[in-house]
């Protein structure tokens, strides 16, 4: 068990903070600073609807009940600095039953308890490389491209293996997507708790932090890890070249000074993330960086902070998770704000979404023994298969499917709809351009905490559902004809996330080039290797996206946690090179995309990005959060071809 801290506080701060207790953590906490298992037994179990009460529908008085065990107890322990023997696994499991209000299997049960890392093991680490030989390990040397989350990551992960790495970076900094997009607002959507590496909790200020603290965190880990020194600042990797003789990378790239340069490596690890080339509409007078508009114009993901926004007209097209963010902040100053919306947004109701994690929250996470791992763990798992249930299709479903696709899908409609409506009021007219025409989860869910929809009535926004025709001069023309004249003209319009490594030449064993390969249409095993690209790795690959429960950051651990464990199969096996067998790689896509086919985003026809130009799903993971979790827990060696 981790060392546990003893607890700091008067009578007083010790009642006040409890009344801001994640009630479900604070009896699993109760437990350990009691070693009353009644707790567990004869307590109501708390109900984890995505949408429900956050205390799990626990009665008010029972929270009462249970606040004053708590009392007692901690004021105990501040006292005597005494701890009952820790939980037993089977306490841990009733434990984690309790939490989640399920009995649940043993595979459930060994997913969680990692997740959980009550005994703070790191269990998302690799394991198994301390024994091989150092030196060779410091002979095996791995490229990684760029410095973001999953970037960082992977690096610790390699120094903490002991291989030799190099990364990167085409900014100055870094933090990828939270170096990257500084536009107005920008914070997390995913709760904090679990957008955070599972080994480096952090007392987060808000519940969803804002761009700067993200990009605090991330940097401060690459100080803590030492990893500043393995990055090459400014440098952008442009080809890759596999060479067989030498079982190599050639990494071709451009320095700070732009000049060209090459560096070989026995493998390369790809974190160049998917949401970072700006994609510009097709419209007529739209360039990328080059429109007719005469004015100021810029992508929200390339904001140009030196334009003062007070005062003026301003179009902004595109309504997506960007737009959601940025538009009330200008709203505040601007003279009158259009919003051009092609597809109206699911929002899901996540009235904490803006706000701080009160003061008694941070001094339970801080003082109460095991507090932030149950409430990160509770956290987790509300978010865990979240809505996964309510956006897959039932087969016996006789609904128009693109209005919803099962009784809980058209359920999870009635919701996020009275939503909308209650924010709405009596506008008829924002209330039919702002209910959705698709079943929810047909594109990304957002999270609202009302801002949105308060936005729009302002009087000086305007929501302009009306086909656009082109950027001119003076501002935008619409099919109609009218010209909408603006000062300036923000494109919230996305990224180009189906080019998965794009715009990097990747060049396999026989020549053969990624690009071409895929056409469009990016595969991946696991969404990590790709057959005829031997010791090539993807973070953040094909189909490793999700929609509607877990965390990215989630995603990444499991990757890195098996790519070094492929990295650990080479060095054991004195192998040169290893690529997933055909087949394995072709069975696995064909269930991916099956189960797809079955979920909201592979049956609506909304736009978006989550499906490519020939309408394939190449984003979405549509499966649960365990089945990647055990996929990935360790490479099955006869999933690969290996080269001696
Ligand atoms: P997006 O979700 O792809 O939204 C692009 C918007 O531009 C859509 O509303 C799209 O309409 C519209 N659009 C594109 N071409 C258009 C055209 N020709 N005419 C009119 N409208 C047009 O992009 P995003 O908002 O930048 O978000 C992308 C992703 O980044 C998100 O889904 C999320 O994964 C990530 N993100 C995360 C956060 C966060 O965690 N805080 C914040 C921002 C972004 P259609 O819907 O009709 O295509």
């Amino acid at each position: 068990m981790a060392n546990v801290a003893r607890v700091h506080g008067t009578d007083e701060e010790i009642r006040n903070a409890l009344e801001c207790a994640h009630v479900p953590t604070l009896v699993a906490c109760l437990v350990h600073l009691t070693g009353d298992l009644d707790l567990l037994r004869n307590t109501e179990r708390p109900v984890n609807d995505f949408f429900g009460d956050v205390q799990g529908g626990i009665s008010e008085a029972e929270q009462a009940r249970l606040r004053d065990r708590a009392f007692e107890a901690l004021t105990r322990y501040r006292d005597s600095g005494v701890l009952p023997p820790a939980p037993s696994p089977a306490t841990v499991s009733e434990m984690v039953n309790y939490l989640t209000g399920e009995e649940l299997s043993a595979d459930y049960a060994a997913f969680l308890h990692a997740e959980l890392d009550l005994d703070e093991q790191d269990s998302y680490r690799t394991r198994g490389l301390e024994d091989l030989d150092p030196v060779v390990k410091q002979n095996f040397t791995v490229a990684i491209i760029g410095a973001g989350m999953s970037g960082l990551l992977a690096a610790l992960r390699l120094r903490q293996a002991g291989i030799a790495f190099v990364i990167f970076e085409k900014h100055q900094d870094v933090g990828g997507t939270w170096l990257q997009n500084v536009y107005p607002g920008c914070r997390v959507d995913s709760a904090n708790q679990i957008y955070s590496y599972s080994f480096k909790p952090r007392d987060w200020p808000q519940h969803y932090s804002t761009q700067p603290v993200l990009q605090a965190y991330f940097s401060e880990i690459a100080k803590e890890h030492d990893l500043r020194r393995h990055i090459r600042f400014g440098c952008e990797v442009s080809r890759l070249e596999w060479h067989e003789d030498a079982a190599v990378w050639e990494l071709s790239y451009t320095g700070p000074d732009g000049s060209p340069s090459q560096l070989r490596a026995d493998a390369v690890i790809s974190a160049v993330g998917q949401l970072n080339r700006p994609q510009w509409p097709e419209l007529s007078g739209v360039e990328p960086r080059n429109d007719a508009f005469s004015g100021p114009s810029f992508h929200s993901t390339e904001w140009e902070h030196e334009h003062d926004l007070e005062g003026k007209r301003i179009a902004v097209i595109g309504t997506g998770a960007s737009a959601f963010q940025f538009v009330p902040h200008i709203a505040r100053t601007a003279k009158e704000v259009r919003v051009y919306q092609r597809t109206a947004n699911w929002m899901a109701p996540v009235p904490e979404y803006m706000q701080d994690i009160p003061e008694g929250q941070h001094w339970l996470l801080n003082n109460v023994p095991f507090y932030h791992r149950w409430y990160r763990f509770a956290v987790f798992w509300r978010s865990a298969e979240g809505m996964l249930g309510a956006v897959s299709r039932d087969p016996e479903w006789q609904g128009d499917l693109q209005t919803s696709i099962s009784a809980k899908n058209d359920e999870l409609r009635q919701i996020l709809t009275e939503h909308i409506e209650e924010c709405v009021g009596n506008d008829a007219e924002l209330r039919a351009k702002c209910v959705p025409a698709y079943p929810p989860g047909g594109k990304r869910i957002l999270f609202d905490d009302g801002t949105w929809l308060r936005t729009l009535k302002r009087d000086n926004v305007l929501l302009d559902v009306d086909p656009i025709a082109a950027v001119e001069a003076d501002g935008v023309r619409m099919q109609s004809g009218a010209l909408h004249e603006c000062d300036v003209l923000i494109y919230g319009t996305g990224f180009k996330a189906s080019k998965f490594l794009w715009p990097m030449e990747v060049i396999g064993r026989n020549g053969r080039s990624l690009q071409e390969e895929w056409q469009g249409d990016p595969r991946a095993y696991l969404g990590i290797t790709i057959p005829g690209y031997p010791n090539l790795f993807c973070t953040y690959g094909p189909n490793t996206n999700i929609v509607v429960n877990g965390s990215i950051i989630f995603f990444s651990e499991c990757e890195v946690r098996y790519i070094v464990g492929c990295l650990r199969m080479l060095i054991e096996r004195d192998a040169r090179s290893l690529e997933p067998r055909r087949t394995v790689h072709d069975a696995y896509n064909a269930e991916v995309d099956a189960a797809n086919a079955n979920m909201a985003w592979g049956i609506s026809k909304a736009n978006t990005w989550y499906r490519n130009e020939a309408g394939r799903v190449t984003q979405n993971w549509p499966f649960a959060l365990i089945d990647f979790w055990q996929r990935t827990l360790d490479p099955d060696p006869a999933d690969f071809e290996f080269v001696a």
